[in-house]
C-alpha cells in the first residue's frame, strides 16, 4: 500500500491518500480548507494520476471534514462516516469557521470491511473523542488510521461537546491495545507510531501500560 500524507488547516489535521493500484485511491479525512490547500491537494491527485474511489472519515469534527464537500462534488465518491457523528459535524471548533456540510455520508458498522480502490479497511468503532469516532485497519499491511482517538504518545481530547473520557479510554484499551504490536498507527494529528510502542509508553495510558520485559532477577 502506498500512502501520501498531507497536513492542512490551522489545526494541522492529517489527510492521507492511500492506494494499491495506479489510477484509484482512498482519502482519509480530507482536511484541506483554504483555496490554496485545495489546489495543492487536487494538483497532487492529478500528479499521481489517481481518483478517489471512497472517502473514509474517522469522525465528524470540522477540521477533518472541511474538504469533503468539494471532493465528493468533484469525484462523486461515497463518504463513509458513522451516523453517530452527524450531529458532531455541526459543532463549532474554537477559531475555526464551520464548513458547509454539503456532502452525504454512508453509515458504517463495527467490524465491517470497506473495500475500495483494491484496499480493505476494517471499521473499529472507538467512541470517546466523539460518539461516532472510528479507526480504519488495513489488516493486510498492518496499518491503521486512528483519527483523534489515539496519537503518538497522546490520546484525543474529550472536552469538546459530546466527548466522553471514560468511553475513550475503554475504546482504546478494549478495541485497540489488543491488536498486533507491529500495527502502524497513522493519527489525525502529529506523527505516526505503533500499537506496541503506545502500549508500553503512552503516558495517558500509564495506569494500563504493559511492563517492558527487562526484569532481571540477578
Ligand atoms: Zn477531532
Amino acid at each position: 500500500m502506498n500512502i501520501r500524507h498531507f497536513s492542512f488547516n490551522p489545526y494541522q489535521t492529517n489527510c492521507f491518500v492511500a492506494w494499491e493500484e495506479e489510477g484509484t485511491c482512498i482519502v482519509v479525512d480530507p482536511s484541506f480548507r483554504s483555496g490554496a490547500e485545495s489546489d495543492r491537494f487536487m494538483a497532487a491527485l492529478e500528479q499521481l494520476g489517481t481518483r478517489p474511489a471512497a472517502v473514509l472519515l474517522t469522525h465528524g469534527h470540522a477540521d477533518h471534514i472541511c474538504g469533503v464537500g468539494e471532493l465528493q462534488e468533484k469525484f462523486g465518491c461515497p463518504v463513509h462516516m458513522s451516523s453517530a457523528d452527524i450531529p458532531v459535524c455541526e459543532i463549532t471548533l474554537p477559531g475555526f469557521t464551520q464548513p458547509d456540510k454539503g456532502f452525504s455520508t454512508t453509515d458504517i458498522r463495527d467490524g465491517e470491511t470497506i473495500t475500495a480502490a483494491g484496499l480493505g479497511f476494517k471499521v473499529i468503532t472507538t467512541p470517546g473523542h466523539t460518539p461516532g469516532s472510528v479507526c480504519y485497519l488495513n489488516e493486510k499491511y498492518g496499518v491503521m488510521f486512528t483519527g483523534d482517538t489515539l496519537f503518538a504518545g497522546s490520546i484525543g481530547r474529550t472536552d469538546l461537546p459530546m466527548g466522553e473520557y471514560d468511553d475513550l479510554i475503554r475504546s482504546i484499551m478494549d478495541k485497540l491495545m489488543g491488536l498486533d504490536g507491529d500495527t502502524d498507527i497513522l493519527p489525525g494529528h502529529g506523527g505516526r507510531s505503533s500499537i506496541g510502542w503506545e502500549r508500553t509508553h503512552n503516558p495517558f495510558l500509564e495506569p494500563f501500560n504493559e511492563k517492558e520485559e527487562e526484569y532481571n532477577p540477578e
